[in-house]
């Protein structure tokens, strides 16, 4: 299969390129490079484009003969969100807006769209089915939630065929260390705890330690980025064997606190994570823990990779022999 992946050289959408090429696939990686790395692309061609931009995205559909999409290319950091929200629905929802008219255009139909459980907000019930009502509480999840809806309108009509996939928290790093995760500026807690560790960039920020959760701070259900890359194609392959279009969450079922991350970054690098408990962050739900059980049922979904300890000595063995060789020579040796 031609896959088309919208936003390829970011940190999901390149563990997809990889997942894809390994097993045959050709992803063809259509990227502004506003938050993407040109050297995350190594498995298919990169067409250096905006998905807002709609004849760019016709063209590349009809040129490279594509079977299929997979869109990434949206803003996700909840804080930036809250104070820039137009940038936010002009890309998230304009780009996906553009991105359906191209695809229209060239009459392809299928589409695998990267949604997000903050379309739930606070949740009245753990784990979240996908029943729970969508109230996301902050700008990021209401533009998924947005676009869920348009994609719900078009498909109706026969004109999009769609797989709206709800992760969770996805973190780690490619197995063999050839890519993961490259914010700038990281917000994440998985690379910043890492980080802290490493000695760079001072203590990090452990915010809020007076949630209602057995130590304090705020749960949330890991993933390993592997495990999402390999959902996303048994969901492209169920609907290229033509099953309707579906909404479905990713994550593993079981919460793992801040802390907890913290505990285990210390244990898998031998080094302490310096910190400070600072103020709860605008946004950020208490618990978020996955119903799994229609991940099962419709994909035969089951996360292999996915404990706290895999993730991080993953994400651990990408980035500590970047930071050795680039600014970090306060890089202790793990103990
Ligand atoms: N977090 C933290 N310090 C950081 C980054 C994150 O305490 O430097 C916390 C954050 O408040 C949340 C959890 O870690 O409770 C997961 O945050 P992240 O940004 O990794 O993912 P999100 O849940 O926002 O998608």
């Amino acid at each position: 299969m031609r896959v088309l992946v919208v936003g390829g050289a970011g940190y999901i959408g390149a563990h997809i390129c990889k997942a894809l090429s390994e097993r045959g696939d050709t992803p063809v990686v259509l990227d502004n490079l506003s938050r993407g790395h040109r050297h995350a692309v190594k498995w298919g061609p990169l067409i250096e484009a905006d998905v807002r931009d709609v004849d760019a995205v016709e063209n590349v559909l009809t040129r490279y003969q594509i079977d299929a999409v997979m869109h990434f290319a949206a803003n996700i950091e909840v804080g930036e969100g809250e104070r820039d929200p137009l940038t936010f629905w002009d890309n998230n929802v304009g780009g996906v807006i553009a991105l359906l008219q191209a695809m229209k255009r060239a009459g392809v139909k299928p589409l695998v769209f990267s949604s997000t459980c903050a379309v739930y907000g606070e949740p009245d019930t753990l784990p979240i089915s996908e029943s729970e009502p969508r109230t996301p509480v902050n700008v990021y999840g209401r533009t998924k939630h947005v676009v869920e809806l348009m994609l719900e309108d078009v498909s109706r009509l026969g004109e999009l065929h769609y797989a709206a996939l709800r992760y969770f928290n996805a973190a780690g790093a490619s197995p063999d260390g050839e890519i993961g995760e490259e914010h700038d500026p990281e917000t994440h807690l998985v690379p910043n705890a890492l980080k802290a560790a490493a000695g760079l960039g001072g203590p990090m920020h452990l915010f809020g330690d007076d949630y209602a959760t057995p130590d304090g701070s705020c749960i949330r259900d890991f993933i390993h980025v592997m495990d999402l890359a390999l959902a996303h194609l048994k969901a492209l392959d169920r609907l290229m064997s033509g099953a309707p279009s579906f909404a479905c969450n990713l994550g593993t079922g079981s919460g793992i606190s801040v802390k907890e991350i913290l505990n285990a970054v210390e244990r898998v690098t031998g080094m302490a994570v310096p910190h400070t408990i600072s103020p709860r962050r605008p946004g950020d739900a208490e618990q978020l823990i996955s119903d799994t059980r229609l991940a099962r049922e419709l994909l035969e979904f089951q996360p292999h990779l996915s404990t706290a300890d895999t993730i991080i000595s993953h994400a651990w063995a990408f980035h500590a022999p970047r930071w050795r060789h680039g600014d970090a020579d306060t890089l202790p040796g793990p103990a």
